[in-house]
């Protein structure tokens, strides 16, 4: 059984050309992120990913985490691999060092994730969660709620939840029932159910920082009447160090098509009393900050899709290389070879890899707007980029994790008959994939966010920005005059066309037939994650070709990657005219037979 490795190699090409790390590091508080730091981090990362949380992968399937009289066990080695991966200060890489963290641009801490997702993405959701709670304490905290969490939850000692789902309110958190009702001492009493909360409850760690979506008793109705509140499972005591056990208890844990390893638990808040919390920021305004936070969270589910896609890939073509069954079409010999060589398994494998590659360039070039969007000294340039990122989070988390559950489908088609047979391990990662596109807000409410808040809101103005960018590449291919760089730019010439219409229909629809445009909000997006992934290929194309003609040695690393980019071209951007016909024209045809036909 293959293990995971790390593409070390693809992921400096990407940090080298595409989203280049030199200029991320010439902003005030990037200096230190080198070229040569980043590759040791990856180095260094890329051998805890296969050394530790690997070889867990399988186990946590198998075992999956247990739950019994309210408390959880995650699978077995899970409490040793997390007491290292906190020592070796893997859970602080992005987290600001004010609080301990380490500052790192989300650059690299971006690739590093991709590993652990590779590598074991049931381990890794706990750490992402545990950021994302990070975030909204360093958004929203005060000054007292900062000082007594954030270090510990930094350092990794206490992991944090993000507490928003309850059984009537999923994709709608305006039905929200929680309640929170104020004490004279400034505290509030917690009472309500939260399902599928990843990591409620765990052993790898003393305590845990719920972060709570709740309503106070005079608050209005809807998404304005919700605030967040942070519910600590155990209250803390003057010291800091660890008091009472606070009123929040794990009812139990769900039993999963997959992510078996990660605990999703049923927790119920003031069974008895009320379970003790604290207001973060303003009351009614809980959502934003959730929001804040959840597109941090998006982005990563983004990279939990692009992690378990390569590894996907990585095992069907170590079994391609190795599975001997047939001849070579149109070979003479007739000897039997391995599968690799039917050009319908190649067909197979290089849709998985370019995909992977232009997935991952696509979500380094949005790390790199959202560290612009930090610390650029100019305002304008950190609006503009902050702007660029928030259009492309939906992008980064819809297209990579629909196209994962795809790629890791075409691993398991490339094992034939072992790859629905689990001891292969390619069905674990099908099973895997298939949540992504799910949590943190479903592919639909992704593309509704894509449509009506990224593009029709501002008529289109900053899709039509990245447009141009994507113009100048295909001018610039043109210029080289070769192949294939010309056939790149003709396929891209025509991906933008069928973006440019997408975007057109949606400006000229959204405000007076929400509906034609909400039929076609999936289409558009796997359309736009199409083009800015081909976008970001005919770049890495233009790169290698520049680096063959300088003479590079690594000419087979090189002209891979245009060969790769070519296939991309070839047969990946050409659904985009489809898909744009879909969003254009296909609306009438989905609305039009009643629901008792369905
Ligand atoms: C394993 C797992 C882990 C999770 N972890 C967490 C966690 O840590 N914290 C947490 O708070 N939640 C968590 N969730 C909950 C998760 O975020 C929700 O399941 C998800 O947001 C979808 O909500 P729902 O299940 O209620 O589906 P629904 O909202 O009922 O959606 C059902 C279908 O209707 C569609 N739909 C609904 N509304 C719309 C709309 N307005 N427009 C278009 N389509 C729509 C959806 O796209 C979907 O296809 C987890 C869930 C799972 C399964």
């Amino acid at each position: 059984m293959s293990e995971y490795t790390p593409p070390l190699r693809d992921m400096q090409f990407v940090l080298r050309e595409l989203a280049p790390l030199d200029q991320v590091a010439q902003m005030p508080g990037c200096e230190e992120a080198t070229m040569d730091l980043a590759k040791a981090i990856l180095e260094e990362a890329g051998k805890f990913a296969t050394g530790v949380l690997s070889p867990l992968n399988a186990v946590g399937d198998r075992e999956g985490a247990r739950w019994q009289d309210g408390e959880v066990a995650t699978p077995t080695g899970w409490r040793d691999a997390y007491r290292q991966f906190i020592s070796g200060g893997w859970n602080a890489l992005s987290c600001d060092t004010e609080h301990g963290g380490q500052g790192l641009p989300r650059l690299v801490s971006a690739l590093v994730e991709e590993m652990w997702n590779g590598a074991n993405v049931s381990f890794a959701l706990c750490p992402m969660l545990t950021r994302g709670a990070i975030e909204a304490l360093e958004l929203r905290g005060s000054k007292a709620q900062k000082s007594a969490y954030l270090p510990r939850m930094v350092s990794g000692e206490w992991t944090g939840t993000m507490n928003l789902t309850e059984p009537q309110a999923g994709s709608d958190l305006s039905a929200v029932r929680t309640r929170a009702v104020p004490q004279a001492d400034g505290s509030y009493r917690v009472h309500g159910q939260k399902i599928f909360i990843t990591y409620g409850e765990q052993d790898l760690t003393d305590n845990i920082i719920h972060l709570v979506l709740a309503r106070t008793p005079d608050a209005p109705t809807g998404v304005k009447g919700i605030s967040l509140f942070v519910v600590p499972k155990f209250l803390l005591k003057e010291n800091g160090s660890l008091g009472a056990r606070n009123d929040v208890r794990c009812v139990s844990i769900e039993h999963k098509l997959g992510i078996h390893g990660s605990p999703t638990a049923v927790l119920a808040f003031g069974d008895t009393e009320g379970a003790t919390g604290w207001l973060v920021g303003e009351e009614n305004r809980g959502l934003e900050t959730m929001f804040i936070m959840m597109n941090a969270a998006r982005f990563s589910v983004g990279l939990e899709g692009i992690g378990l896609a390569e590894r996907a890939y990585q095992r069907a073509l170590a079994y391609a290389r190795q599975r001997t069954q047939g001849s070579e079409i149109g070979g003479r010999s007739g000897s039997k070879v391995a599968i690799i060589r039917h050009p319908d398994v190649r067909r197979m494998l290089m849709s998985m890899k370019s995909r992977v590659e232009a997935m991952r360039a696509l979500a380094c070039v949005v790390a790199a707007a959202m560290d612009t969007a930090r610390c650029h000294p100019d305002a304008a340039h950190r609006l503009q980029s902050q702007g660029f990122a928030d259009l492309m989070i939906p992008v980064v988390k819809g297209w990579s994790t629909e196209n994962s559950i795809d790629i890791a489908s075409l691993g398991v088609q490339i094992h034939g008959g072992m790859g629905f047979i689990e001891e292969t391990g390619a069905a674990q990662h099908l099973r895997d994939a298939r949540i992504t596109t799910i949590y943190e807000g479903t592919t639909g409410i992704q593309a509704a966010d894509l449509v009506g808040r990224k593009i029709a809101r501002d008529g289109g103005q900053m899709i039509r920005w990245v447009i141009e960018h994507m113009r100048d590449v295909e001018a610039e291919l043109v210029r080289k005059d070769e192949s294939p760089l010309v056939a790149i730019a003709t396929s891209l010439r025509m991906g933008v066309a069928a973006l440019e219409q997408g975007v057109q229909f949606i400006v000229d629809h959204h405000a007076r037939e929400p509906k034609k445009t909400a039929v076609g909000a999936v289409p558009f997006l796997e359309l736009f994650g199409i083009v800015a992934g081909g976008w970001q290929m005919a770049r890495a194309a233009l790169a290698a070709h520049q680096r063959l003609s300088d003479g590079s040695d690594d000419t087979a690393f090189y002209r891979a990657k245009l060969d790769t980019a070519h296939f991309y071209a070839d047969h990946v951007m050409v659904r985009a005219s489809g898909l744009a016909h879909a969003v254009l024209h296909g609306a009438d045809s989905a609305l039009a037979i009643d629901d008792d036909r369905l």
